[in-house]
């Protein structure tokens, strides 16, 4: 069994359909996860904002939009005015869902999930009838009955020995050799829709590959695979042909938007090979991520981190900021969901890069109230370099950083926002 996945964006137009059939035509023994096409998440979530500030009417002229968007694909796909019994089926529920819900009846988090979870539900019914029209037998298989999970909605986080039993089981019945799956979604076990966080779909790929014992997983992406930083940053961007998980990650945890971090741990507790590969070039090799690689990475890799904030912290007391303050410190920024990106400490002082938050001057009020002093400066970027060369250490290293770390390989600054490149 091998694992592709396919995201918005390769999906968003009729013509990325098609080219999404030639790519997996050839293919048996073929488990395909699908995100919703183009924006359609980010327009479901305007819908479950109209619906639940009780606006049903502009939520279901909502609904209406993202059917038209949809069926400008499917004209083109299944001839004008065709829309499959099932992709019909889908929006007149969910049509149904915001006209006559009552918000009230359930959490927030629930009804974002019972809501934005049919993004994937059409696109991969969409794509399941064109390719069984197109003679590619398939299995449309719900997520919702094989990808069981907690009940932290919005969150979702995956039961793999569940999910491994009933996902086998899917697989074992279908006479199909190609699976199609929503990416995103799953369920409780009392069937209560579940997502796993926006950009999910790459987890949903790992998990899939990861308890199906799958040869590899391809995602296909709008990249010729990885490259050693970001092309619309840094103008002299190259491609890196292999990695190892280990530098994925690192890559992933220094901001680098090529892979969801959560993706690489499933692939590399079962070493499964991860391919990123181009949507538009069918027989490229793309990047490989596995345990061991041959060509070990050479180039400098670059990642820069934009929108952090450094805080600097002090107990007003002049007591050690270590030991046990610090773990106060941490449990603040954990309770508002802040994100520490680099660390630095002094005697009775402690400074961290973090990604902005709405929640900082919380943070900050209730550092004040367990003794601590804080300065913050906004508009701050944290500028990663792997495997740095003296020349780049020359280049970056000038006055004016406001954080520096060095080890052997990996350098990182913060400095102010839009600093030279
Ligand atoms: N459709 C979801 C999102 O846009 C999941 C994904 O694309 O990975 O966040
Ligand atoms: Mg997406």
């Amino acid at each position: 069994m091998k694992v592709y996945k396919f995201g918005g964006a390769s999906v968003r137009s009729a013509e990325g359909v098609r080219n999404l059939k030639y790519i997996i035509e050839d293919q048996s023994e073929l488990f395909i996860i699908i995100s919703a096409m183009g924006k359609t998440t980010n327009a479901l979530e305007n819908v479950l904002d109209l619906f639940y500030k009780g606006e049903s009417d502009e939520a279901v002229k909502a609904v209406a939009e993202i059917e038209a968007n949809h069926a400008v694909i499917m004209d083109d796909l299944f001839g004008a005015g065709v829309v499959p019994a099932a992709v019909r089926a889908l929006f007149d529920e969910l049509t149904e869902t915001v006209k006559t819900g009552v918000p009230s009846s359930r959490e927030w988090e629930c009804w974002y999930d019972a809501v934005v979870s049919y993004g994937e539900l059409i696109s991969t019914t969409i794509i399941s009838e064109f390719l069984r029209a197109e003679g590619v037998a398939n299995k449309w298989i719900d997520m919702r009955r094989t990808f069981v999970t907690d009940g932290n909605f919005k969150y979702a986080n995956v039961d793999l020995f569940a999910t491994k039993r009933l996902l086998e089981r899917a697989v074992n019945e279908a006479d199909e050799k190609i699976y199609i799956g929503q990416g995103f979604i799953g369920a409780t076990p009392t069937g209560e829709t579940t997502t796993l966080g926006r950009e999910g779909s790459d987890y949903s790929a790992a998990v899939v590959a990861s308890v199906l014992g799958a040869e590899s997983l391809a995602i296909w992406k709008d990249v010729i695979g990885v490259l050693n930083a970001d092309p619309k940053i840094f103008s002299d961007a190259q491609y890196i042909p292999e990695l190892t998980y280990l530098d994925a990650i690192e890559l992933a945890y220094s901001g680098a938007q090529i892979i969801h971090p959560k993706t690489i741990k499933p692939l590399q507790n079962s070493d499964i090979p991860l391919y990123v590969r181009p949507f538009g070039d069918k027989f490229a090799p793309g990047t490989v991520i596995k345990n061991v690689i041959e060509r070990p990475v050479e180039i400098p890799i670059r990642i820069l981190k934009r929108k952090q904030v450094v805080m600097t912290i002090q107990p007003n007391d002049f007591s050690f900021v270590l030991e046990e303050r610090l773990a106060k410190i941490f449990t603040i920024l954990e309770d508002y969901n802040i994100k520490v990106n680099l660390i630095e400490t002094s005697a009775i002082k402690m400074s961290i890069c973090v990604d902005t938050s709405r929640h900082l001057p919380r943070v900050i009020e209730e550092f004040a109230r367990y003794g601590f002093t804080v300065a913050h400066a906004e508009g701050m970027e944290l500028l990663t370099i792997r495997g740095y060369t003296p020349e780049l250490l020359d280049r970056y290293i000038r006055k004016g950083e406001v954080m520096v770390q060095r080890s052997k390989t990996l350098l990182r600054i913060v400095r102010p926002e839009g600093s030279e490149l």
